[in-house]
């Protein structure tokens, strides 16, 4: 049976753009299917994504935003910093993190003020579990890594012995497919990442930014382990630029790389990014633009090296000549061969250029699933956490992206990891890929064989589609009678 009306949807994305971007987006695909959506958030992160939802209101789409004040003087943080792409040290990664926490009171005030038929929040809000409960709305999680990582989690809780002989790399038993790891996950890892699965229980399901398609046996591995149903809805981003038929991102950032990527080859170009948290050490910076100009290849690379607290601007351009090779911006662009963004890249964007023809990536969740989504092979760096894992399911599961090789196991995006990345391991790995022949022709096709399943998965009658209809049918018929 379903209800007469729309159903009123509340969302309520985390302070970060790895989990805040899709969950818009998914946000977005569920106002464009009729229904009623609330995101509830603080007002500096509503400014990350206004304007990107501003033209679907414009369209009739319902989508209003509810603002939370964000417990900056309770954590002592400067006005405006509200989300983890402002923090550069794990203090004040820390305190957006405990804002998780401190805006409980006010969630559940508007939960109980104007209460929802349905409540999505992000999985990291932990204690929405028993605010459901108490309240009684219905809950759904959304989960901003992938199903396969879930598993990687579980199946290395469930064999610790796994991890007792010195041998690398470490064979992880269990899974659909055999799989090592070259670095021992840290055991923070293990009880952070515990924590936030319980937190999908109780839940009518967990959402995740895929396609069945991508990761169909892991995903009956969890739902077997879990009995917890997994609603694939994704790529998000195509999925909005098909349904919603609007940009998936809107952004005001001047795309100059877009120009220069025009004068490009097909394929020719390599693209660099670590995602919206990860600071490489100036070490690593430097070993990584060795590698980038020995391989050759033409790249674009964003640098995210954000100042220390009390560094002035001057300071900072010295700075600059320690961490890059002695006269490498001027040797790259005197033979038109690279280009630094030193600020945030409209990825997808890039990603998406003909010109570009590999990705090194970090192995973020949302990176890999928009690589996927532009047919772009990737070259391995994981940055921390769950990107090591993500890394097996490109390299070892797919075999559509090559690994740098990754040395050390790092809890936290924003401290440099001690072993440092040679240039020669990066040039190599970039060779792999990025030269004509065998091997990068191989893994490209491979990329390109996922990018199509991807894109047949968000058509009609294509399986995350036909997840987004089923979803919203599911949520109807918890309401029998209209409301
Ligand atoms: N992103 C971007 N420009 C940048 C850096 C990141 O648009 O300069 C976007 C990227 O496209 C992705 C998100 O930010 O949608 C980062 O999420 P991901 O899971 O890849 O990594 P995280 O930042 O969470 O480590």
């Amino acid at each position: 049976m379903e209800t007469q009306g729309p159903l009123k949807i509340y969302f309520l994305p985390f302070f970060a753009q790895g989990h805040q971007i899709p969950m818009i987006q998914l946000a977005r695909l569920v106002a464009s299917r009729g229904q009623h959506i609330t995101i509830v958030t603080t007002s500096a992160n509503a400014q990350l994504f206004q304007k990107t939802i501003d033209d679907d209101i414009a369209s009739g789409h319902h989508i209003r935003l509810h603002l939370l004040k964000f417990p900056s003087t309770q954590l002592g943080l400067p006005e405006g910093v509200e989300n983890l792409v402002s923090a550069t040290n794990n203090i004040t990664a820390g305190k957006i993190h405990m804002a998780a926490h401190f805006i409980q009171p006010q969630v559940e005030a508007v939960l109980k003020d104007s209460p929802p038929d349905v409540f999505i929040p992000d999985i990291i809000f932990t204690w929405t579990k028993d605010l459901s409960k108490r309240l009684q709305v219905p809950r759904l999680v959304f989960n901003p890594i992938s199903i396969f990582d879930v598993c990687m989690i579980q199946a290395i809780k469930a064999h610790p012995e796994a991890f007792l002989s010195d041998s690398v790399p470490y064979q992880i038993p269990g899974l659909p497919h055999p799989l090592s790891l070259p670095v021992k996950p840290s055991p923070g890892f293990a009880v952070l990442t515990e924590s936030l699965l319980e937190g999908e229980e109780d839940s009518h399901g967990v959402i995740v930014n895929s396609f069945a398609e991508l990761d169909a046996e892991y995903t009956q591995y969890y739902e077997n382990l879990t009995g917890r149903k997994v609603w694939h809805v994704g790529p998000s981003s195509l999925m909005v630029e098909q349904i919603v038929k609007k940009p998936a991102i809107v952004s005001e950032i001047r795309n100059e790389c877009l120009t220069w990527l025009d004068s490009k080859e097909q394929d020719s170009v390599l693209y660099i990014c670590f995602g919206s948290l990860v600071l490489l050490s100036d070490k690593q910076l430097y070993e990584l633009a060795k590698g980038l100009d020995a391989s050759g290849h033409s790249f674009i690379w964003v640098v995210h090296r954000k100042k220390k607290e009390g560094q002035e601007e001057e300071e900072e351009e010295e700075e600059e000549e320690k961490w890059l090779p002695e006269g490498f911006e001027e040797k790259i662009e005197r033979e038109k061969r690279g280009m630094l963004i030193k600020g945030w890249a409209p990825q997808p964007l890039i990603l998406n250029h003909p010109a570009v023809g590999g990705f090194l990536t970090h192995c973020g969740w949302n990176a890999v699933v928009e690589a996927i989504s532009a047919g772009v092979p990737m070259v391995t760096m994981p940055g921390f956490s769950d990107q090591y894992y993500n890394e097996k399911l490109i390299t070892e599961v797919h075999r559509f992206g090559v690994e740098v090789g990754a040395a050390e196991w790092s809890i936290s995006p924003y401290e440099g990891k001690k072993t440092v990345l040679s240039g020669e391991r990066i040039e190599k790995a970039v060779k792999r890929l990025m030269d004509k022949g065998n091997e990068g022709d191989k893994i490209r096709k491979k990329a390109k064989e996922m990018q199509d399943k991807a894109w047949r998965a968000v058509q009609e009658g294509g399986s995350s589609h036909n997840n987004l209809t089923a979803l919203i049918d599911h949520l109807k018929a918890l309401f029998p009678v209209s409301t």
